[in-house]
């Protein structure tokens, strides 16, 4: 719809999975997983309801389609948020409680270096701008924090980052979601 998909593609494809753009429900068809990019989680709610694509998105990943999401899309996921543009609601999916811009203005882009549980070699880069503060999480397992913060959680086959992996040169994590994708369909 909107937002970092570019780079995800990029990245995707660099890990040897073939890709599509989804801009309908039609879009969704066959798909093996999703990513949800990074971008504005406000204009990414209303252009998904526009277009008829928000109720069939959250049924397909409610019944476990592999889903990657980047933070406006943990936002998009997420069964709380706050400082929300009103009427804005996450979808439900997704069991944790996350403040849109949370990191406040001061810091609303930065870098840390992160440990993430599950891969191997040095810590991941993590690029955050603007991203969601998770104030709680319930049912997911806690992959990475960062200050203390939950920073990328996983709940089945969700896994949700505050930081955009697709702008980094890094792609473990793209390929160990493709990784997951692939087991997942086979
Ligand atoms: N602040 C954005 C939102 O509320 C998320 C920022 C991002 O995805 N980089 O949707």
């Amino acid at each position: 719809m909107q937002g970092a998909f570019a780079e995800h593609i990029r990245a995707l494809e660099a890990c040897g999975a073939r890709t599509r753009v989804v801009r309908t429900a039609e879009d969704l068809e066959g798909l093996d997983g999703i990513v949800l990019p990074g971008g504005e989680s406000t204009t990414m709610t209303m252009l998904m309801e526009r277009v008829g694509l928000y109720g069939p998105l959250r049924s397909a990943i409610g019944a476990g389609l592999p889903t990657l999401a980047t933070c406006a899309g943990m936002i998009v996921l997420a069964r709380e948020l706050s400082d929300g543009m009103p009427a804005q609601q996450g979808m439900g999916l997704l069991d944790v409680a996350v403040r849109r811009n949370g990191y406040g203005r001061q810091v609303d882009s930065f870098e840390a270096d992160l440990d993430i549980e599950g891969l191997a070699g040095k810590s991941f880069p993590g690029v955050f701008i603007r991203s969601p503060l998770v104030e709680s999480t319930g049912d997911v397992k806690i992959i990475a924090t960062h200050e203390g913060r939950a920073v990328a959680v996983r709940q089945g086959r969700i896994v949700a980052l505050c930081f955009h992996p697709e702008l980094t040169k890094d792609l473990r994590l793209h390929r160990e979601f493709v990784r997951m994708a692939a087991a997942a369909a086979s």
